[in-house]
């Protein structure tokens, strides 16, 4: 694999709807540029999972990242599923292996790597806001990289059922204020660009986490981390995330170890320039 792309021009893609905002063609394109590796990586918005596989299987494309809204539709439509894919119930990476279709979850992977660059895992609690998919990556990743987690989330339903799969503890949001752990993680939207004035959680209780991390990339400073901050946490943006997830990508479609570094001040280059921060 790896001398045959060496060689050839391979076709990537990120497939979702909406992709304009997306910064993956531009983070993959300077990776690919930066590796020497002859590859096109396109956006394409599509309106229903079949049309993924099918752009996938016409166009030849060698792997894809799924986005938005059709990381838990598209499993059905392929080959075969990586077991935490499988477990997390969505898949934002494929890989195109002479035809067959397998789907993965990189952004497990791609938690626990920046997580890694910044504090202990290992024996350590996390309070984890929000159950969606992101949600469901970073419990089972904690998990297995020995890490606490609690689930408190909107509808409880959700906490609970993510909770139940994983085994951990889960709560309401009103349980905020009775919780303290060694790191909170938002994994919900709230205060994502455009609004970014808004925050998934009371102020006054960040005290109770000593670090406090944001998934969102855009701002790199949300609100909820200026709080954070504020209060004496220390904080991380999403960036280094989306930057692992995306290189963990990489190394299941070339495997080959993709420049993280240069990966990293390409898109806080991008998100500075937008006035992100
Ligand atoms: P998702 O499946 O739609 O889940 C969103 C979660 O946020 C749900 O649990 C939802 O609660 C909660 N939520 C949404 N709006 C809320 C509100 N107004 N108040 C309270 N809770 C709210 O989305 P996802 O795929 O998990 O992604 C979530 C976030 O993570 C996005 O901002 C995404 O950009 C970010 N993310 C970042 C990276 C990275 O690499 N940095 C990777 C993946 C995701 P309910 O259950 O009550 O609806």
């Amino acid at each position: 694999m790896k001398d045959r792309a060496m060689n050839e021009s391979a076709v990537f893609a990120l497939f979702g709807n909406p992709v304009a905002q997306s910064l993956s063609p531009l983070m993959h394109g300077a990776a690919f540029a930066q590796m020497g590796f002859k590859a096109t990586y396109s956006a394409y918005q599509v309106n229903d999972a079949a049309d993924v596989v099918h752009m996938i299987r016409e166009r030849e494309i060698r792997g894809a990242s799924i986005t938005i809204p059709f990381k838990e539709t598209v499993m059905g439509f392929l080959d075969d599923v990586d077991k935490s894919a499988s477990a997390i119930g969505a898949v934002n990476t494929i890989v195109n292996r002479d035809g067959r279709l397998k789907g993965y979850n990189t952004d497990g992977p791609g938690l626990i790597h920046d997580l890694a660059e910044w504090i202990a895992i290992r024996g350590k609690s996390f309070v984890i806001l929000g159950a969606g998919g992101a949600a469901r990556a970073a419990v089972l990743a904690l998990i297995q990289a020995g890490g606490t987690p609690v689930v408190i989330n909107r509808t409880v339903e959700k906490a609970r059922a993510l909770a139940e799969s994983f085994g951990c503890r889960w709560g309401p949001p009103a349980e905020i204020g009775r919780l303290e752990a060694d790191c909170l993680i938002n994994t919900t939207p709230v205060g994502m660009f455009p609004e970014t004035d808004r925050t998934p959680m009371e102020t006054k209780f960040l005290v109770h986490f000593p670090c406090v991390m944001d998934m969102i990339y855009n701002p790199v400073k949300t609100r909820l981390l200026r709080d954070a901050e504020a209060a004496g946490c220390v904080i991380r943006s999403g960036v280094g995330m989306f930057v692992h997830q995306g290189a963990e990508q990489i190394r299941l479609w070339t495997e080959m170890e993709p420049p993280r570094e240069f990966m990293r001040r390409t898109v806080l280059e991008r998100l500075e320039k937008n006035g992100g921060d």
